[in-house]
C-alpha cells in the first residue's frame, strides 16, 4: 500500500455515519480548509468545519442526501446535502457554480492525515483551539471566496 502513503494520490472513499449515503472520490484530493464561522459551528455541531473544494462530477456517490437550503454571506443560496437518516452533513453547493462543492473531511473514512491548509473566520475561533501558525489565516473570509477557491483548487 505503498500508494496510500502519497496521500491525496489515492481514491479514498466516505460516507454518512449510518452507511446510507456512500462515496468514492476518483481524483486527487485538492486541499481541504477550516471554517471557524458560527454558521459552520451549527451546521457541524462542533467547532468547526473542514472542507475540500471540490466538483461534484469527482463523486461516485451512492443513496439520496436531502437538501436543506440556506444563504451564504455573499446572499446567494446554498445547498447542504445530508443524510435523511443519520443527519450526518456531507457536501456544500453554491450557485457560482452549481457544479462546485465543499466536501466535508470528517465524512471520509480515512481522513485523519489531511490538515486544514488555510483557516477562515479565526475571529470567531472556539477558545482552547490551537492552530498551526505555518497555515494562513483569515480573520473573517476573502473578500472573493470564488478567486480564493481557485486558488486554493490549484
Ligand atoms: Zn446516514
Ligand atoms: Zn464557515
Amino acid at each position: 500500500m505503498a500508494d496510500a502513503a502519497k496521500g491525496s494520490e489515492r481514491t479514498v472513499t466516505g460516507g454518512c455515519q449510518c452507511g446510507a449515503i456512500r462515496y468514492s472520490v476518483g481524483v486527487a484530493l485538492p486541499p481541504a480548509y477550516a471554517c471557524h464561522c458560527g454558521e459552520c459551528k451549527k451546521q457541524s455541531a462542533s467547532a468547526f468545519s473542514m472542507s475540500i473544494p471540490m466538483y461534484f462530477d469527482m463523486l461516485d456517490v451512492t443513496g439520496s442526501p436531502k437538501v436543506y437550503e440556506s444563504k451564504a454571506f455573499s446572499g446567494r443560496p446554498k445547498y447542504n446535502f445530508f443524510c435523511g437518516d443519520c443527519g450526518t452533513r456531507l457536501w456544500h453547493s453554491g450557485t457560482n457554480p452549481p457544479t462546485a462543492i465543499t466536501l466535508k473531511v470528517g465524512t471520509l473514512d480515512q481522513g485523519a492525515d489531511i490538515a486544514p491548509v488555510e483557516h477562515l473566520w479565526v475571529s470567531q475561533k472556539q477558545a482552547g483551539i490551537m492552530l498551526d501558525p505555518k497555515t494562513v489565516q483569515h480573520q473573517t473570509q476573502p473578500d472573493d471566496v470564488i478567486a480564493w477557491r481557485k486558488k486554493l483548487e490549484q
